[in-house]
């Protein structure tokens, strides 16, 4: 999915919520749409600002979760930190988290995804939805 296709799937969630795009909205889906790392409100805050000073807070913790509920954005509640938003049509992929940084780092493996059908089915289970997170710190090498 380009940016381009991100950016008008956002725009059509919030419509589909019933909510308005205003400038500073549709400065905020923007910044959504471009993001590839996993930014917290205050983080996505800050950007949108750049383009649309004066986004308040609050607009962006509502349009976050106007877009949480229809689906488009993920929230991470990763421990020990605030809440991390992705776009939701990226690959799957899990999270390892920095402790000492709180940088986010995707990954993703085909043994691990293999090896979690395993031990779900040996139980009697196929897995419906799984997450996986590790919480990392930097070798000193
Ligand atoms: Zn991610």
């Amino acid at each position: 999915m380009t940016q381009a296709e991100r950016s008008l799937q956002l725009t059509n969630a919030l419509r589909d919520a019933g909510v308005r795009i205003t400038r500073q909205r549709a400065a905020l889906l923007e910044v959504l749409s471009v993001a590839d790392d996993h930014p917290d409100a205050i983080e996505l805050h800050r950007r949108a600002e750049i383009a649309s000073p004066g986004i308040s807070l609050s607009t962006v913790y509502r349009t976050l979760t106007a877009l949480e509920e229809q689906g488009v954005i993920h929230r991470h509640q990763f421990e020990g930190a605030s809440a991390r938003f992705e776009h939701a049509n990226a690959d799957h992929h899990d999270h390892m988290i920095d402790v000492e940084t709180g940088e986010v780092v995707e990954f993703c493996s085909e043994r691990i995804e293999k090896l979690q059908a395993e031990l779900a089915k040996e139980l009697g289970y196929e897995i419906v939805h799984h997450r996986m997170e590790l919480y990392v710190r930097k070798t000193q090498n």
